[in-house]
């Protein structure tokens, strides 16, 4: 049923080289006794993360949660579903395309962070915020799989998730996931808290909850997760229309270059995900502007010419020369044409450039540098995803570009402990273990990195009882 995109080509032969621009993840999943390896579809990308992290920073603030430091997690799937669990955030890519406006998916932001603020699933989410990796959250989104699955009678669904664990299958019968009917209408009061003290309207949360409503989207082929997850009888509906009406701000539209940066996100997965023809598809209006010659100019490297792409690239960069994406897509140009020093340059602006200080950019500029293979660079390498991974812990890619410069530079230790780091947080303990133990033979007693290797080598997996 789903159609093989080139991310999801990508996402399949996770493992190897990834470029940067959407950096595709591997998690394995470890479930209780015997180790199960999956590939989670979990995307990473410096402009949509910063983007989300800007929809809901005031939300969450507004809901109290403004020091509880919520990461994003971007999950590349067509379905809708967006939910909380622990520190993180998760949002499909479905659901940021299917949202025209940026105020659709802050008003799906509100409601969640009116499920956390609400203490709804309180126990599950204690789970989650214990878990030290992301193995947890695989096991998770099997489940949320394995429950649209359930519900839709779609086999092809249930097969994605059904195969991750029968524990999490279980789970999701016994409807972990699914929110009381009770906690809805509180999740959609404190929504329109949230939404009323940031100044903000509520008319896209309406929006998205009247699609899921409708008879329409219930006798679809495809059930989203989000609609099984979140249950939205017609009443609670009208209840919300009437509510949000009565706010001042239900007639406020979203701020001119916040909905630009919302369409440049949408294009930009559209592209990654459904293809060249995508873009038009979004901006079938002809309203596409920028947007548009963003979305020709990615479609572009990832399907066509790379000097006509890099001309269309120039020529963003020309018209917006301060927004890091377009640098950071010149970037991505350039190492596929092969010209890392160039893409280290490229890199470097958008670096300079971003004022969310993202990671991922860090690791392209390092992984640039590595590849020209000139010793400087690989030193300045290391120390530019060095710096990425202190922004972010679980670039899981960016510990195999680490391990690879250390390597080079000869550094077996450090390599050992990149690799042990990279095994760590794709939840592979047993591997991560063996190569801390190796790197840990070849330190110094007490250091740093030795006490870091000793962590690891120690480390409980939270949940699994025994050994
Ligand atoms: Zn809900």
């Amino acid at each position: 049923m789903q159609t093989r995109s080139p991310l999801s080509a990508k996402l399949a032969r996770c493992g190897r080289g990834l470029t940067a621009g959407l950096v595709a993840l591997c998690l394995a999943v470890s479930t209780a006794g015997q180790a199960l390896a999956q590939s989670l579809p979990v995307v990473r990308d410096a402009e949509i993360e910063a983007l989300v992290r800007d929809y809901a920073r005031p939300i969450l603030k507004a809901a109290g949660l403004g020091s509880s430091n919520i990461n994003i997690v971007l999950v590349n799937d067509q379905s809708f579903n967006a939910f909380v669990a622990g520190r993180r955030m998760f949002i499909n890519t479905g659901a940021l395309v299917t949202s025209e406006t940026p105020n659709e998916i802050i008003g799906v932001i509100a409601h969640e962070a009116g499920h956390i603020a609400g203490g709804h699933q309180e126990r599950l989410r204690q789970q989650l915020a214990r878990a030290q990796t992301m193995a947890i959250v695989a096991t998770l989104l099997g489940m949320g799989a394995a429950v649209a699955g359930a519900a839709g009678g779609v086999g092809g669904v249930a097969q994605a998730g059904g195969g991750l664990a029968m524990g999490g299958a279980e789970m999701a019968r016994r409807g972990l996931l699914g929110y009381q009917r009770t906690e809805e209408v509180t999740a959609d009061r404190s929504a329109l808290d949230y939404l009323e003290a940031t100044g903000q309207s509520a008319r896209g949360m309406l929006i998205t909850f009247k699609r899921f409503a409708s008879a329409l989207s219930l006798s679809g082929a495809r059930v989203d997760p989000y609609q099984v997850s979140h249950p939205m009888p017609r009443e609670r509906i009208a209840n919300l229309q009437t509510l949000a009406e009565a706010s001042p701000y239900f007639n406020k539209t979203d701020p001119e270059a916040l909905q630009l940066r919302h369409d440049m996100m949408r294009v930009k997965i559209a592209v990654y995900t459904q293809g060249q023809g995508a873009a038009a598809r979004i901006f079938r209006k002809g309203s596409g502007g920028l947007a548009a010659q963003y979305g020709d100019a990615i479609a572009t490297y990832l399907y066509g010419n790379p000097r006509s792409a890099l001309q269309k690239a120039d020529a963003l960069v020309k018209a917006n020369p301060k927004n890091p994406y377009f640098h950071e897509l010149r970037g991505d140009i350039l190492v596929k044409a092969n010209r890392p020093a160039e893409a280290a340059q490229a890199y470097a602006s958008a670096v300079k450039l971003d004022p969310a200080k993202s990671g991922i950019l860090r690791v392209a500029y390092g992984q640039a540098l590595l590849a020209t293979g000139k010793q400087e660079s690989i030193e300045k390498a290391v120390d530019e995803i060095n710096k990425g991974l202190e922004r972010d812990r679980e670039n899981i890619s960016a510990y195999r570009y680490l391990a690879q410069a250390y390597g080079q530079l000869g550094q077996v230790a450090e390599a050992e402990l990149a690799t042990a780091e990279g095994y760590f947080y794709s939840g592979v303990y047993k591997e991560a273990k063996v190569f801390a133990a190796r790197a840990q033979m070849k330190m110094k007693r007490g250091s740093p990195a030795w006490v870091r290797a000793q962590d690891i080598i120690n480390y409980k997996q939270p949940g699994k009882k025994k050994g």
